[in-house]
């Protein structure tokens, strides 16, 4: 009897077991199809440490082929020489702890030649071959992130540069970064936010920037014509939102123009939140960025309880938060057409004289099938308005100035300058965002930047 029961017991254990088991397996099955490449790629894989000693591990190059970090013929893995460009690329190419989530983490299956198939890996093994990785090639140009970096002027902040019609990153900067010949600061614990790579995962206020997403909802939502008069000053529900001058009667090119904030202010009461709100999502605010290539943090876009927050959140403050690279692919979308490309690091896999991946555009949104009125106004910005500083001779610029209040804690106000633009040219397809942190105004400091990346861009033959 004892004996029967406790055979029962087991085989209801066993079913409980097989259950766990079978639940285990799915939840697996689906968590490694879901974010299997992530989890490879994390430094804390011990496997991929280990491997470091056996195989001969790819190189990481450049869009142009200059080798960004690379087995010399000692066998001995190097940075590139030149230490400006080293730093310029540093978060982009990652480094050899996995401290950064650069290229060496996010691409370790193809540099350690673990994308190859199970029968070529046996083959290998069989004949002794020792096992060698594939060279990746990103998307960047190294010279031109140096001029990135450059621009800067040593700000803390972001540049990202993007081919508008395919995705791809002509060049990512982070400020400050790091020399990854030595990570000894960091490995000791140390070290401030240099190996955050603001450029992807930096979220700041978009400030005035935003306003480009409350006119295309204005525009969608048949709204174009809203006029207004600006006096210095509005009031909505008793509060007093300020703007940067006194526009008098006002349309919405002149008011993008001159980054008007009490025509945005009165034009989100006009909309309502929701249209806003849609429109934001449209454009992939509160979107899971899931991206093979890339590791980018969400922007956000909250729906104001009230008309105040709703204004300042038009206006892009309140609780709004993008990153550089969001930034970059908005303005991108805008001078696409209204189709938004999903931004692409990964250029080619090379395994040997085989070319095993090769990159293929993907478009991921189609906000607005009209862009012509937008790009209108961002052109008139740069030729008279806020962003003259980013005029380049012999080609067409369209942009947009930011310049995002935050509060710095005892009573100190301080500003983060924004500039987001483009090229108005197919044969210079050409998009880019540069944030500089607590640098004041946009059109003053971060135009002049984004000029000076956009010129080299060009000079570059991009
Ligand atoms: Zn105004």
């Amino acid at each position: 009897m004892k004996k029967n029961v406790l055979r029962r017991n087991i085989s209801a254990l066993l079913v409980v077991f097989i259950v766990m088991f079978v639940g285990l397996i799915v939840y697996l099955g689906y968590a490694v199809s879901t974010y299997g490449e992530r989890w490879f790629a994390t430094v804390y894989n011990p496997r991929i440490q280990n491997m470091k000693t056996t195989i001969d591990v790819g190189d990481i190059l450049d869009r142009t082929g200059l080798k960004l970090y690379y087995t010399d013929k000692d066998g001995e893995r190097k940075y590139v020489d030149d230490e400006d460009m080293r730093v310029s690329v540093a978060h982009v190419v990652g480094d050899e702890y996995g401290l950064s989530y650069g290229a060496q983490t996010m691409y370790a299956k193809y540099l350690y030649g673990l994308d190859k198939g199970t029968i070529t890996r046996i083959e290998d093994l069989l004949s002794g071959a020792e096992r060698t990785g594939s060279d990746v090639k990103l998307t960047i140009d190294a010279a031109l992130c140096q001029t990135a970096m450059d621009a800067l002027g040593g700000s803390d902040g972001a540049v990202v540069v993007m081919n508008y019609e395919t995705g791809e990153i002509l060049a990512s900067v982070s400020s400050p970064s790091f020399d990854p010949t030595d990570m000894s600061l960091f490995l000791d614990g140390g070290g401030d936010s240099e190996l955050v790579n603001r450029a992807f995962s930096g979220l700041y206020p978009p400030g005035s920037t935003f306003k480009l997403i409350t006119a295309a909802a204005l525009i969608e939502n048949g709204l174009e014509d809203f006029e207004t008069t600006c006096s210095g000053s509005t009031v909505i529900n008793g509060e007093t939102i300020a703007c940067t001058g006194e526009h008098g009667d006002i349309g919405l090119k002149s008011a993008i123009e001159h980054s008007c904030n009490v025509y945005f202010a009165e034009a989100a009461e006009a909309l309502g939140t929701h249209a806003i709100k849609a429109e934001a999502d449209a454009f992939l605010f509160n979107t899971a960025f899931l991206f093979d290539d890339i590791i980018m943090e969400d922007s956000v876009y909250e729906s104001a309880n009230n008309d105040v927050d709703a204004a300042w959140a038009a206006i892009g403050q309140y609780h709004d938060l993008i990153t550089p690279l969001h930034a970059c692919m908005i303005v991108a979308c805008i001078a696409n057409d209204g189709v938004m490309m999903e931004p692409k690091l990964l250029h080619r896999v090379l395994d040997g004289g085989d070319e095993t991946y090769t990159l293929e555009p993907d478009v991921i949104a189609t906000p607005m099938d009209d862009t012509d009125a937008l790009k209108e106004m961002m052109i008139s910005v740069v030729e008279s308005g806020t962003g003259t500083a980013a005029q380049i001779s012999g080609v067409t610029v369209g942009g947009k100035t930011g310049t995002a209040e935050i509060d710095t804690g005892d009573d100190n106000e301080t500003a983060h300058a924004w500039f987001v633009g483009f090229i108005d040219d197919a044969a210079h397809p050409l998009a880019i965002a540069v944030i500089m942190e607590e640098a004041g105004s946009g059109g003053k400091n971060a135009a002049p930047a984004a000029k000076k990346v956009l010129a080299k861009a060009l000079d570059l033959g991009y």
